[in-house]
């Protein structure tokens, strides 16, 4: 394996794939350490837990830089990731045990009904490379917590994040075979799935990953989570502070240089404030500053690979052959390195890529729509399912709105983010179950019901 620096195009380093005997050491390990890692009281667990964001605060910086190295992600954003992990772990620790408590249920006088939390086993993790600490520690931290144990199968283009993280797991005291990163190809994920030393899946990828995991666990009745991707729409209504959605908007189509599942990827503008928002939004996006991802004053870094950057501008040239206008943007960089700038289209016809497909980079689509129900209308036009925001100075109006879009959160006046507190996951081709807060931790876990006469 050989990552490659996507604002350089250099070679970072070379890594040894793992093979079939690999996978099987490491299946071994894992299963063999199930056994003890069960019955390690719960606040063992946590205190580990603990220990892991210990590490990961004392090495903040060097893995920051390792990401923005394998990736092109900003550095400010890196390390702020890694803050994340942080929170994501402290979170866990205080929570588990609450989460995880036995829950009991109405019974016949003289007898005990409850449901106790048991974990499930070995958990196979499929992840991509976009947030390539954040992804692996939100089901990390809960799903080691509950008891089970991990095994990793990360993008092929993060191998130094994906060892990295093994490491913090290690420094931080977790037995070995707890969790483990296998450098593995994909082409072994079926293989992975299929050992009966495996429970459960859990992938975070594009809709053809996430199809080919549930296919293989389905065959083999394993339980599974898919976080896939989204196309959330970013709805403006005509009372919106128009000034402030323009910017945040601008920030929520270009973080991570537009490579978030949770992106707002359609802009569904009213009419009436339709001109004023999109010239604002164009002003953002233009005042964004692309470049070194090394410097703490970039907001928009390379895209993670070069193949990625022609996958997108092949979608946004569709786009523009089928109708579409470039309002800003629209060619990568003459530059060396991945560079995508900052883009926004407007006029775009139904079902040309950039209004039917998810659009993985900083590519904005801004739709015209007279009314509130056109609004809705057109924010549900997508068969994915994962955020939405809306925005609008009326919170009632912004709350009876998220009742009517079909998605697995919606945020009002907020950019739609993943907090260890809240739930999240997506319906449609977004995929489903949860991750975070007590439900994602109740995902991988056998409820048990326990009746005593
Ligand atoms: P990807 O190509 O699907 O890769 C994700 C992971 O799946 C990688 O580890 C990849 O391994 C593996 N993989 C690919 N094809 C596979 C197959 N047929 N069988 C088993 N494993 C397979 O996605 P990506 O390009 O890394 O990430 C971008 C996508 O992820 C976007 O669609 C984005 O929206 C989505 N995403 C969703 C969330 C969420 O929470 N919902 C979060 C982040 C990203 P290799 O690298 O070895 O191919």
């Amino acid at each position: 394996m050989r990552p490659v620096n996507p604002a350089t195009g250099e070679q970072i380093d070379a890594y040894e794939q793992a093979d079939e005997d690999d996978v099987e050491a490491a299946l071994a390990r894992a299963s063999d350490a199930f056994e003890s890692w069960r019955q390690r009281p719960m606040r063992e667990r946590e205190q580990l837990l603990l220990n892991a964001a210990d590490v990961l605060r004392d090495r903040k910086a060097e893995y920051a830089e390792l990401m923005t190295r394998e990736m092109g992600k900003p550095i400010s954003q890196a390390t702020a990731e890694i803050e994340k992990c942080i929170w994501g772990c402290e979170h866990y620790a205080q929570h588990a045990s609450a989460y995880l408590a036995d829950d009991h249920y109405p019974s016949p006088a003289g007898s005990t009904v409850k449901t106790a939390y048991d974990p499930l086993g070995v958990v196979l993790a499929v992840m991509p490379w976009n947030f390539p600490f954040w992804q692996v520690f939100r089901f990390a931290a809960p799903y080691l917590t509950a008891g089970n144990v991990g095994v990793l199968k990360h993008a092929s283009n993060v191998p130094g994040c994906a060892l990295a993280i093994a490491d913090v797991f290690r420094e931080a005291g977790y037995p070995e075979g707890v969790f483990q990163s296998v450098l593995a190809p994909s082409s072994l994920v079926d293989d992975i799935i299929a050992d009966e030393r495996v429970e459960a899946a859990t992938l975070t990828g594009s809709g053809p990953a996430g199809r080919a995991v549930a296919s293989t666990a389905g065959e083999h009745l394993k339980k599974t989570v898919l976080e896939l991707g989204g196309s959330d729409p970013f709805v403006v209504l005509e009372d919106a502070d128009v000034e402030h959605a323009a910017e945040r908007g601008a920030w929520a189509r270009n973080q991570n240089g537009g490579q978030s599942c949770i992106a707002a990827k359609r802009f569904v503008v009213h009419d009436a404030v339709y001109d004023e928002f999109v010239d604002q939004l164009v002003e953002e996006v233009e005042a964004l500053t692309v470049g070194d991802p090394m410097d703490e004053s970039t907001d928009v870094g390379p895209q993670a690979r070069q193949r990625f950057l022609e996958e997108l501008h092949e979608q946004v040239t569709a786009s523009v052959e089928a109708g579409a206008t470039v309002l800003t943007g629209g060619e990568p960089l003459d530059r060396d390195g991945a560079y995508y700038p900052p883009t926004v289209l407007a006029d775009v016809p139904a079902n040309c890529p950039a209004d039917s497909e998810e659009l993985f980079g900083p590519v904005a689509t801004v739709y015209r729509v007279d009314d509130e129900a056109e609004a809705l209308e057109v924010a549900n036009d997508t068969r994915f399912g994962l955020g939405a925001s809306v925005w609008t100075a009326d919170r009632e109006r912004g709350e009876r709105l998220a009742g009517q879009i079909d998605a697995g959160c919606v945020y009002v006046n907020q950019l739609v983010k993943s907090d260890p507190r809240v739930p999240f996951g997506g319906v449609g081709d977004s995929g489903y179950g949860r991750e975070l807060s007590a439900i994602g931790i109740q995902e991988f876990v056998n409820r048990k019901t326990v009746w005593i006469e």
